[in-house]
């Protein structure tokens, strides 16, 4: 039997000493063609094969702004060709001087010069690159290059990113709203003017059980925090339980609700809120456990029926996969930007469908309208598409970001422009000079460190 390589390779000579350079181009293995693409007679053979040549990456800009409370960061990668771009969004809102000044030392001089369509190559050299793998910063640089590389990658198409990613399966995205109160009857208003809107979904929180986070390292003269701290567990557990059943008993069943516990409580208490609140049918109930803690996913699942949605603190894929594969979670709410972006996230979403688990990205205002087109593109092809995260953008924003994904009625619908469909208004951007980032330190009840 001959091995297809060799056939392979028959057919390549045969091809060429007929004349057949392109064809032979075709079939040659892509790893003898040299790091710069063909060798020279190919390159006379290659443009039969494509419909556009190939373009290289000629600059990258990086564009750190900080709205309101949001630092954002998103980046143009320039092409050859004269006015085609990518853009890309990286941010971490509290490290944004990091990711900025990562993406220029870093992944700038790693890809000026190479070729804008080799996205999976220099996702994967940029991962490797800084040997410690799933850094938080790095990640989030590479995310705003492999978005503007997948922009561009469309625009060249001349189709939506979604469609590149196999097509729509949905007309458009559901989103779930936010409804905050310091009482029952405050968030039960919250929970009907969402519904009024248009929305299904609905997550609520007590305005008091997240006191504002200021700083770690804001502490009096006596060293005392200088800020409200976290109430004790049983306090947001009670409270939690009774604005639920007064939600049920008002508002009704209907309505989809869901709650973030940001893993604040104890995993005991977490537990416990998880068994309280089966008879109560949530949609979900999201990062019942802390990173520290994602062991107790497992008992969490033996234990109780009500839904679990996690992960915006995941980096590195060693967190997710246990979780998916051992079905502990119902939801992965990855931020794609901490996680590398796009081509990560396609993954994940692919892996995750085998295991009945859904996708809901982490998607707050401290996300730009980029990052925020990056999530739609994704959801509207993945099949196990759960919720997204999102509220109507600001005008400033729209101006911002022109090209927004469009927001109404609790959902977000896409456009067909190509690429990912949205851009940034550098000359605005201009007037939002970056501050560097925001610390998210917070105090427990007796003043020491929790999560935030
Ligand atoms: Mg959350």
């Amino acid at each position: 039997m001959i091995p297809s390589t060799s056939i392979n390779r028959r057919g390549a000579l045969k091809a060429l000493t007929a004349g057949g350079a392109g064809l032979a181009a075709m079939m040659l293995p892509r790893k003898l063609m040299g790091p710069e693409g063909l060798n020279a007679e190919e390159q006379i053979a290659a443009p039969s094969l494509r419909a556009l040549p190939r373009l290289k990456i000629t600059d990258v800009r990086t564009i750190p702004m900080t709205v309101g409370r949001y630092h954002l960061t998103v980046v143009k990668v320039m092409t050859d060709e004269p006015g085609l771009y990518g853009v890309g969004c990286g941010t971490h809102s509290e490290r944004q001087a990091v990711v900025a000044d990562t993406i220029e030392r870093y992944m700038k001089p790693a890809i000026v010069g190479r070729y804008a369509d080799d996205i999976n190559d220099i996702w994967h050299m940029a991962w490797l690159a800084p040997y410690w793998r799933a850094s938080v910063d790095a990640s989030n640089a590479m995310s705003a290059i492999d978005g503007a590389l997948w922009d561009i990658l469309g625009k060249r198409a001349g189709m939506p990113v979604y469609e590149l990613l196999g097509g729509k399966l949905r007309p458009a995205v559901p989103m779930f709203a936010n409804a905050n109160g310091s009482s029952p009857d405050e968030i039960e208003d919250g929970v009907r003017a969402a519904i009024e809107e248009g929305y299904q979904f609905v997550r609520i929180r007590h305005a008091d059980s997240r006191p504002p986070a200021d700083g770690w390292s804001e502490v009096d003269d006596e060293g005392a925090p200088v800020f409200p701290a976290r109430r004790r567990d049983i306090v947001n557990v009670n409270e939690l339980v009774e604005t639920f059943e007064h939600l049920r008993d008002t508002v009704g069943w209907d309505v989809e609700l869901s709650h973030d516990v940001h893993g604040a409580l104890s995993p005991s208490s977490a537990l416990t809120l998880a068994k309280a609140c089966e008879p109560l049918r949530l949609h979900f109930l999201e990062d019942l456990f802390s990173p520290e803690d994602a062991h107790w996913y497992e008992h969490a699942r033996a234990q109780s029926s009500t839904p679990i949605a996690y992960g915006e603190l995941i980096v590195n894929q060693n967190e997710w996969v246990p979780l998916a594969a051992n079905r502990w979670i119902d939801y992965i709410r990855c931020h794609i930007s901490a996680i590398g972006g796009l081509t990560p996230a396609r993954k994940i979403a692919a892996c995750c469908e085998f295991f009945g688990v859904r996708t809901s990205w982490h998607g707050p205002a401290n996300v730009s309208p980029i990052g925020h087109a990056v999530n739609m593109h994704l959801d509207l092809a993945t099949k196990n598409f759960g919720i997204a995260e999102g509220d109507p953008f600001s005008d400033e924003l729209q101006e911002l970001f022109p090209g927004a994904p469009e927001r109404r009625n609790g959902m977000t619908y896409p456009s067909d422009a190509p690429g990912l469909g949205v851009d940034i208004n550098e000359e605005m951007a201009a007037n939002y000079p970056p501050q560097g980032g925001r610390d998210r330190g917070m105090r427990c009840f007796d003043g020491s460190p929790c999560h935030p």
